[in-house]
């Protein structure tokens, strides 16, 4: 049975976005030179126009921090620091609301997701740290532990605040300060959270936001003034990053693509199963680095799975993001779209069978049906590159040893997923496969205390818990 919601859009009216924005340096907004528009990639109205940050306001922004850093920051007990932290904590809660549907609004999720993922986990990373600020010394990373000096830190637009929170929370908690550029496409809660910076009296400069392009990114990694890049991103990107930094004394942490397989054993129970599935890699568009993006479903159970699958797939609500009722929103950009596009063609070309639910898009904006490709090869470009979209590729196994080949046969290694009732199976299975993370009867399970990254193309180094906390510290190991 399947009901008919009335639409229950949320108000946008909580959200006042200026006409343009500047830079946030030093604990002040200051005008930028050029600008570009951010737009809403569900209408494709123009949002806001943002200032785009070259050389003087790279140099600008990393003085502020080393000033900051050197004056303030480095000297402040971990108690007090700590305290900074609980209170921007507490006000990215109070404005909850505003951090959503500005979210939504510039990033093309769903207000669901916003609302209920994104902004709780970004601020539950705040509340982590804050507790680490003043325990440094008892988190076995030494009986001193020093911060590394100024972090340049560079996010994608898939999750903008949650990636602003994952990097800038653990570096302040150890003492450093940031400059932080958001993805050119979704910069508006990173502006957002400058005014809560403020809001907080937080010391002048131990934040910066530069908004700005690929361009502004590359001047934070090279800048001299930099002690640490934290880059999450393309692997393309954080390739030619580790290039740039490798003859510096630039610590680096990189968290890069994925290719995640979800791996459904015979004992799997079904229902719960395909809950899962859906939730891999229709959460947030697909739009993510661990998305379960190759379904590996054994012989004998993949008929079943595949007929629940699109069954379940058939009641996605796909639309306006602004909707609670919406499941899966708007891709976030033109390009990101052209790509998806891209792949989902080279799909058809190599020989596998594409099937989307019939659904309704929306004339206007960035759109792509949630899709699944059956009949796919381990040769095929949508079984080995991320698409980073609402695109399964199925491919099926008979042993659970054929699993893990072919789950480890990708040049990356960030998640996986096990599905199965066997607890022998699960652990087993969690030892031979090569990834970061491995939910077992679960998937996209994100929690700060949890260290996050991955293997091989899939990045450098992990973000939270005690491992992510030990990337911003002197002389600890990273991994
Ligand atoms: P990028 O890796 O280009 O962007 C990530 C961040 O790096 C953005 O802030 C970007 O700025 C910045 N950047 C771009 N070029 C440079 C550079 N040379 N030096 C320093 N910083 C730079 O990802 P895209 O947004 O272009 O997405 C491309 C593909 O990457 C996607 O299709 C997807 O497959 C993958 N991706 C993976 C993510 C993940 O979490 N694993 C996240 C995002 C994308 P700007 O936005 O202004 O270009």
């Amino acid at each position: 049975m399947s009901f008919e919601y009335a639409p229950a859009p949320e108000s946008r009216a909580v959200v006042s976005i200026k006409p343009k924005y500047g830079h946030f340096i030093g604990g002040k907004f200051v005008a930028g030179s050029k600008h570009f528009p951010t737009i809403n990639p569900a209408t494709e109205e123009v949002l806001s126009q943002v200032a785009l940050a070259g050389k003087a306001e790279v140099d600008a922004a990393v003085k502020a921090a080393r000033k900051a850093y050197t004056a303030t920051w480095s000297k402040m007990s971990g108690k007090e620091r700590g305290k900074y932290l609980y209170r921007i904590a507490r006000i990215m809660q109070e404005r909850a609301r505003e951090f959503a549907v500005l979210e939504t609004l510039d990033n093309g999720k769903p207000i669901r997701e916003s609302r209920d993922t994104d902004i709780p986990l970004a601020a539950a990373h705040f509340f982590y740290h804050a507790g680490w600020a003043d325990k440094l010394e008892y988190a076995g990373l030494g009986t001193s532990p020093k911060p590394l000096g100024v972090a340049g830190q560079i996010i994608p637009w898939n999750f903008p605040l949650l990636m602003l929170a994952w990097k800038v929370a653990p570096a302040l908690a150890a003492g450093n300060t940031v400059v932080l550029k958001p993805a050119e496409s979704t910069p508006l809660t990173a502006l957002l959270f400058a005014e809560v910076c403020q809001q907080a009296e937080l010391p002048a400069g131990v934040v910066n936001i530069l908004t700005g392009d690929g361009s502004t990114g590359a001047l934070i990694v090279n800048h001299p003034g930099i002690d640490k890049i934290a880059f999450t991103g393309s692997t393309e990107v954080g390739k030619i990053i580790a290039r740039a930094v490798a003859p510096t004394k630039k610590s680096v942490t990189l968290e890069l693509g994925g290719k995640a397989a979800n791996i459904v054993f015979d004992d799997a129970p079904i229902d719960e199963t395909v809950e899962g599935i859906v939730n891999g890699i229709f959460f947030n568009q697909g739009h993510v680095c661990c998305a379960g993006s190759r379904l590996l479903l054994q012989e004998n159970v993949a008929e079943e799975v595949l007929h629940k699958l699109k069954s379940r797939m058939e009641k996605i609500r796909v639309g306006d993001p602004m909707d609670k009722n919406t499941d899966v929103g708007a891709i976030n950009s033109k390009e990101q779209l052209g790509k998806i596009i891209e792949l989902a063609a080279a799909g058809d070309a190599e020989g596998a069978e594409r099937w989307s639910p019939a659904c309704e898009l929306p004339g206007k904006g960035f759109w792509f049906a949630p899709t699944i490709f059956t009949g796919v090869t381990q040769a095929h470009r949508i079984a080995r590159e991320e698409i980073f979209g609402p695109v399964l590729s199925v491919l099926t196994f008979r042993t659970p040893q054929e699993a893990i080949e072919k789950a480890n046969n990708t040049p990356f290694g960030l998640s996986a997923g096990i599905w199965s009732e066997k607890g022998s199976r699960t652990l087993w299975a969690s030892q031979q496969l090569r990834a970061g993370v491995i939910w077992a009867n679960t998937f996209n399970k994100f929690d700060p205390t949890s260290p996050f990254g991955g293997y091989k193309e899939s990045g450098w180094g992990r973000e939270g818990g005690r491992h992510g906390l030990s990337a911003y510290l002197k002389g600890v190991s990273h991994e």
